[in-house]
């Protein structure tokens, strides 16, 4: 099992450490060659445009779209946003997972928080199902599922903040900021099953 961490921009360092945490072969994704032999990829958060505009200029955008059609795809907060078919705005996007996106959905003053969720499909990982202490940094939401896309958490008012469509991921939080591993678990377990 190796899982790949896109490393154009952001915090990808924390996740392949996450990964590693959990005995998992992590490694940077720069060039199309670097996707051979993944089981998965991880987008991690950090800014949306700028990670499309130099997916475009390292020529990655093709070669992760092919990806994404086999292989397991986990994109956090700016990285789900790259993720979906829709940010209701112009900018490079895989256009994989069927959700809309709104960027910086939660304003100036609350622009970073922290909440518990419920994520009940966290249980496949522990069955023990104890809240997950998300934190929110400049984050989008997920304004609407399509297709088979499902929700797997949302805020207390209804809001969707994780999503998961068949092999692809999508949570506007940040895992890999917790000690929390379940998520970094929980995909590797998505990425062995795709
Ligand atoms: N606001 C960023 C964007 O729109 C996402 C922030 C993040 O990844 N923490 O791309």
């Amino acid at each position: 099992m190796k899982i790949g961490v896109l490393a154009l921009q952001g915090d990808f360092i924390e996740h392949i450490h996450a990964l590693r945490r959990i005995g998992v072969d992590a490694s940077e994704v720069r060039l199309p060659a670097q996707l051979e032999a993944l089981d998965g990829l991880i987008i991690p958060g950090g800014e949306s445009t700028t990670i499309g505009k130099l997916a475009i200029d390292f020529e990655l955008m093709e070669p992760l779209r092919a990806f994404g059609r086999e292989k397991a795809i986990w994109g956090t907060c700016a990285g789900a946003i790259f993720l979906s078919k829709d940010a209701r705005r112009e900018q490079p996007l895989l256009e994989l997972m069927d959700i809309t996106v709104a960027r910086n959905a939660f304003g100036r003053q609350v622009d970073s928080f922290e909440v518990d969720l419920n994520v009940p499909a966290l249980e496949a990982v522990d069955p023990r199902g104890t809240p997950y202490h998300a934190f929110f940094i400049r984050a989008p939401l997920i304004e609407s599922v399509q297709k088979d896309a499902q929700v797997l958490a949302s805020l207390p008012d209804g809001r969707i903040v994780a999503a998961r469509q068949g092999h692809w991921l999508a949570t506007v939080f940040h895992p890999e900021l917790t000690p929390d591993d379940r998520f970094h678990q929980y995909f590797v377990e998505m990425a062995r099953a795709a």
